[in-house]
């Protein structure tokens, strides 16, 4: 894997224009005020330029038809249309592509798109560089934290996937990319504004215009903010749960300390729009010997009692170094069924991407940790929180 270049977020971009790919709507016009549009018709210019980056993907000034050619050039000066870095693409024997993005200097972050089996492909997009939480069985919980992913970073991700699987414009009909889950590098939890204002530009219908039950934001449990992501965004809810009484959890889970299993039960049962129709998924690692017997089984099925749930089994997938093994086949076979008898769909999750590493839980990138004063503010907030 490609080794980050630059230390120091601070170094002269090569390019000196303002970025305009990323920007929301509002920070979208209000560039094109800064720029010295008339305010009379901000509005319109803002919504056509925002067309052109989110329905039809342009990166060149030149394809905006409907704006004349004298502005085109002047706003060629001030804004660019350009993606990020793809810094290395990978592309598994099952299909699955990992993205290695450079958002900036020494920034370097992971997206993986899973083709589908059936009728859903998913793109795994990143919240944060590195994550703050050292879940046991997790490789990106060994790579200190960097920062959060701003909303723009977030939505490149998808546009970089886009390009990549040439599924501009945003409207036509038929996509692999369907689904987007927050199951990449991170704690969305921790980056729940910017995670917010990322989903606002993503499923915006004149744009990339994903449907919001097809994102999925997964959390290991930042109790406070499962309600406020839900009213904030109405996308789909997914825990890592991984163990159902509070002694295993918190050995492999240290948030759990902080925010025990019957406060994320209550945050859940919380969770706004739960129903039948919208429920919540619990994923489940599965460790050899350490919570995959049928009376952990038993376990999980008393603790979701009252939920609309499914659950997701997913075969512990290893890294280099990781300190655990995945449960033999027929034991998940078992612990799945015992599930599934109880009423809750209980899917085993096919590892995919396990030969690049794409697989999850195996992302990890090699960013250089920024100045150790602002990695320890953001860990700060983030215990804060
Ligand atoms: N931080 C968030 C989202 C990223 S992790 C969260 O924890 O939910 C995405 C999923 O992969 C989580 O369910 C996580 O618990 C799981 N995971 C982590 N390491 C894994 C591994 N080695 N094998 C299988 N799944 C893993
Ligand atoms: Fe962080 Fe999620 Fe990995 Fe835990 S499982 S270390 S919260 S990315």
């Amino acid at each position: 894997m490609a080794t980050a270049l630059y230390t120091n977020e601070k170094l002269p971009s090569p390019d000196a224009r303002i970025p305009l790919a990323g920007m929301s709507r509002d920070e979208l016009a209000s560039a094109l005020a800064d720029f010295g549009i008339e305010p009379k018709k901000i509005g319109m210019r803002s919504k056509q330029i925002f067309h052109w980056v989110y329905n039809y993907g342009v990166t060149d000034w030149e394809a905006m038809s409907n704006i004349a050619k004298g502005l085109r050039a002047q706003l060629a000066e001030r804004f660019s249309l350009a993606r990020p870095e793809l810094i290395e693409r990978q592309i598994s024997v099952d299909g699955t592509r990992k993205y290695l993005i450079r958002m900036a200097p020494g920034i370097e972050v992971e997206s993986v798109f899973i083709p589908a089996v059936s009728k859903t492909g998913a793109l795994c997009v990143s919240s944060q560089v590195g994550c703050t939480l050292t879940c046991k069985f997790c490789h990106t919980g060994t790579q200190k934290l960097v920062r959060n992913l701003t909303a723009a970073e977030i939505a490149l991700q998808v546009m970089v996937a886009r390009d990549d699987l040439d599924e501009w414009p945003s409207s036509s009909g038929v996509r692999k990319m369907t689904n987007i889950v927050f199951m990449g590098m991170g704690e969305p939890l921790y980056n729940t504004d910017e995670v917010a204002k990322a989903l606002d530009i993503i499923c915006d219908p004149e744009g990339l215009s994903f449907g919001r039950r097809r994102i999925t934001v997964s959390t290991s449990g930042v109790v406070p903010q499962i309600v406020k992501i839900g009213e904030q965004t109405s996308a789909m809810l997914a825990i890592s749960l991984h163990a159902a009484n509070d002694k295993l959890r918190t050995q492999i889970m240290p948030i759990n300390k902080k925010y025990p299993l019957a406060q994320l039960m209550d945050a859940c049962r919380a969770y706004p729009g739960l129903s039948n129709s919208k429920r919540i998924t619990f994923e489940y690692v599965m460790l050899k010997g350490m919570n995959d017997s049928p009376a952990h089984a038993k376990e999980l099925i008393a603790l979701l009692k009252g939920i609309p749930a499914k659950v997701n089994l997913i075969p512990f997938n290893p890294w280099p170094g990781s300190p655990y093994e995945c449960s033999n086949w027929e034991t998940i076979e078992t612990f799945a069924d015992i599930v599934n008898a109880a009423g809750y769909a209980s899917p085993i999750r096919t590892p995919r991407g396990r030969d690049i590493l794409a697989a999850c839980g195996q992302l990890r990138s090699e960013s250089e940790k920024l100045r150790a004063s602002t990695r320890r503010k953001l860990e700060k907030e983030n215990r804060d929180i």
